[in-house]
């Protein structure tokens, strides 16, 4: 067949493999001019590496993103580190990314660390994410880990999240957090778009198309069975179309969508996320912290500091020392439509609270990264909202981030999701 996969995210990339590997005659179309989305990077002259716009990092339990790597024989280059994970507890900064270091936390007193521990291996071994989606992550985490646990460690961490919707959060979506991950955090040599271009470079010498700053502006379906992709005003037909946007933007492309499925992806609901990443001339933390989890009740501007360099030697950016300020917000939020200047004049002066010798001089050179799609959130019972993967419109398929609940939003989930929509897709139900 003939198919078109819309993004050349890990998703549609991941697509177009198993695509072209049943036999198929594949394009990939994709706006922007290089392959990623939103783990895309980008890289200045004197780096070596690439540098995530937004932080990324892989876990070991990610076993669909590095099988696939294995597959496209590129495990070599895969990287785990283990980096130092800290939270804010009365003015200072304390590791908290271990069963060790919960112990020696001092924000927990000893009755919280046995339910810490009883808690955490409950949710990690014994139980499974359907029971929980009906509860709020606030509700179970005060009633089975306790108010303090809950304001000191998890109220932060959901707020960091999902910011004022964090209420809003289904506990099975919390369940998955526990559920899969590591203390060890995996990169690409390289960078992630090192990942990306050689994968996109792989599937090219396979035979898959590829169309890049090619804008998909609407999706109609014919009445033989074919879909009509609109570009630039002139009309491209398919057996199969694989979306793997927002479902927002598909909705808006695709008119044809019945009532009924456009009604649920309006119940879908997502935050966005901004990044200001700082090149500093020095290193910012001198303890060599990695990711610092900041409640804003602390006075900073943003929700995570990530030192990049405390993680990836700062060899691979000319020496350069490389700092995330991250927050995730509604679309609407001030942040969104302010300059980089205004951004880094309020959050740049933070700084100094993690390291009162930092001053402006440090500086070299700032970039601000926005997208208004970066976390989707999963409310109380989201099971029963979930979009599928087949649209009613025969020939038309959706793989969006939107999609891989109960699991957090994630590569290693957009490569799960990816197989299995190309199952669907070979179903004979899928192209009657
Ligand atoms: C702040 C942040 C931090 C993250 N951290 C991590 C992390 O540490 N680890 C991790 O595994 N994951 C992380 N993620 C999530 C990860 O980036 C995503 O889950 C994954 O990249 C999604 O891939 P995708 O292919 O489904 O979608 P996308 O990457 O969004 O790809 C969709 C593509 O479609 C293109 N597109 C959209 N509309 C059109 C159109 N009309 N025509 C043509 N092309 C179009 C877009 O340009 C894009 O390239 C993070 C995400 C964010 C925002």
């Amino acid at each position: 067949m003939k198919i078109a996969v819309i993004g050349a995210g890990v998703g549609g990339l991941t697509a177009a493999f198993d695509l072209k590997n049943k036999g198929h005659d594949v394009t990939v179309f994709e706006r922007e001019g290089t392959p990623g989305g939103l783990a895309a990077g980008f890289k200045e002259q004197d780096w070596d590496w690439s540098l995530e716009k937004f932080y990324h990092h892989w876990f070991e339990t990610d076993k669909s993103i590095l099988s696939l790597i294995d597959e496209l024989g590129l495990s070599d280059k895969v990287i785990f580190m283990r980096p130092t994970t800290v939270v804010y507890h009365e003015g200072k900064f304390y590791p908290l990314d271990s069963p060790i270091s919960a112990l020696l936390f001092p924000g927990f007193s000893l009755i919280d660390k046995i339910r810490f521990g009883f808690t955490t291996v409950f949710l990690k071994y014994f139980s499974g994410w359907k029971p929980l989606e009906k509860y709020t992550a606030v509700e179970w985490i005060k009633r089975y880990y306790g108010r303090n646990l809950y304001e000191v460690f998890f109220k932060p961490m959901l707020v960091g999240k999902f910011s004022e919707y964090y209420q809003d959060v289904n506990m099975a979506w919390f369940w998955a957090r526990f559920k899969a991950r590591s203390s060890k955090l995996g990169t690409f040599q390289g960078g992630f778009q090192a990942f990306m271009d050689q994968f996109t470079h792989i599937l090219s010498e396979f035979g898959v198309r590829f169309s890049f700053n090619t804008s998909i502006t609407e999706i109609q379906s014919l009445e033989n069975g074919n879909i009509r992709l609109t570009i630039n005003g002139e009309s491209h037909i398919f057996d199969q179309v694989l979306a793997t946007i927002s479902p927002k933007i598909l909705s808006r492309i695709t008119p044809q969508l019945n009532e009924e499925f456009v009604n649920i992806i309006d119940a879908q609901s997502s935050i966005g996320s901004i990044v200001v990443i700082v090149s500093l001339k020095h290193q910012l933390s001198s303890e060599g912290y990695y990711w610092f989890n900041l409640p804003k009740s602390a006075g900073f501007p943003f929700l995570a500091l990530v030192e990049h360099t405390n993680y990836i030697s700062s060899k691979h950016f000319n020496n350069e020392h490389l700092i995330y300020c991250g927050d995730y917000l509604d679309s609407t939020h001030k942040y969104f439509s302010m300059s980089i200047e205004e951004l880094t004049d309020l959050f740049i002066p933070s700084f100094k609270k993690i390291n009162p010798a930092f001053s402006k001089e440090w500086v070299n050179k700032t970039w601000v990264f926005k997208t208004p799609y970066a976390q989707p959130i999963p409310h109380i019972n989201h099971s029963q909202n979930l979009l599928p993967i087949t649209t009613p419109l025969p020939g038309l398929f959706l793989a969006s981030m939107s999609q891989v609940y109960p699991w957090d939003r994630g590569i290693n989930y957009a490569v799960e999701l990816a197989h299995r929509a190309v199952e669907e897709m070979a179903q004979p139900a899928s192209f009657s």
